[in-house]
């Protein structure tokens, strides 16, 4: 029997029971806030995967087994594998996760899931990477792997939080933008277009309001000097289940669809919840 539910998401277990899985440890947790935390760990043996995949991990509680799905944010090539999660109130598995610290065991899937990777699209010049809260994770390991930058002559990632200290992984995207990885001749151009919902902008850089309301307003298009297009742009969903679901609506009244699996396409999704 499978130790995960189809949506990646959980079912209890005990780490004997999951032949599926290996322990592995923690190795350093970082808090952005007292809420948002990047953590490292070990990597199983032989563990390989696509930017943008996600694991699926185990923490222990009382009953057994919690297990839940989360995106690498590290490059594929990185020795260790490193993840950016929120602690949920009352969550089952982030009420473990808030406890971590380095040495602490964490059981990892040995194999990689999901299909929202840069590979999927055959076509397009600017790939929009649109993400809400922690659904930056998938992006932020596709754009430290040199794949994307050799692929795309635009790169676009949006982000948007409610507040402005869960604009994580700033600095990072900067020194990115600046330098990208793999020495590449002919690396895309980064830009990051980040929006708060609830607070001020603090800066003339910083945008407010919803990924949906600047879509329809022309903002996102406007601040990155690139229009949506049909042929030139493909684009990635990720995090909040209501911005993707009205995301993808406005996107078909474009003229875009998903990618599937034999049919070319301008945008893939993935659900956090
Ligand atoms: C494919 C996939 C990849 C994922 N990758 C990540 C990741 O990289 N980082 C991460 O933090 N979470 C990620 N998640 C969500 C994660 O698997 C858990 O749902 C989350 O940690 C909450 O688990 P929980 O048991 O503490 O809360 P639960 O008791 O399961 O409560 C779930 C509720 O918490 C809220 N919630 C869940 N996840 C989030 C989130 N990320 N941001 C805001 N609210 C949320 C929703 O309202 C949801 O209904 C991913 C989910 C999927 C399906």
């Amino acid at each position: 029997m499978s130790s995960f539910q189809q949506d990646g998401s959980k079912m209890n277990a005990t780490p004997q029971a999951t032949q599926k899985a290996t322990q592995q440890t923690v190795t350093s947790v970082h808090r952005w806030t007292d809420k948002l935390l990047t953590f490292t760990t070990t990597k199983p043996d032989g563990y390989s995967f696509t930017a943008g995949q996600y694991a699926r991990m185990g923490l222990p509680d009382e009953s057994g087994m919690i297990w839940r799905a989360y995106s690498m944010t590290s490059a594929p090539s990185d020795a260790e594998l490193e993840f950016y999660g929120i602690i949920v109130e009352g969550g089952l598995f982030t009420t473990q996760l808030d406890g971590i610290k380095p040495g602490d065991p964490i059981w990892i899937e040995r194999q990689p899931y999901g299909f929202m990777t840069v590979d999927r699209f055959t076509d397009g010049n600017d790939l929009w990477m649109l993400s809400t809260g922690t659904g930056i994770g998938p992006f932020i390991s596709i754009l430290r792997d040199p794949y994307v930058w050799g692929r795309f002559h635009n790169l676009v990632l949006v982000h948007c939080v409610r507040h402005a200290d869960e604009l994580a992984y700033r600095d990072e995207l900067t020194a990115l933008a600046q330098n990208p990885p793999g020495n590449l001749s002919n690396a895309g151009r980064l830009q990051v277009i980040r929006s708060v919902t609830r607070d001020e902008p603090a800066d003339s850089k910083t945008l407010s309001g919803r990924i949906t309301t600047l879509l329809q307003n022309g903002e996102l298009e406007q601040r990155a000097g690139l229009p949506l297009s049909v042929e030139g742009s493909r684009i990635m969903l990720c995090g909040n289940p209501e911005m993707i679901e009205e995301t993808r609506r406005l996107l078909h009244e474009r003229g875009m669809r998903p990618v599937r699996r034999a049919i070319p396409g301008q945008f893939v999704t993935e659900n956090y919840w």
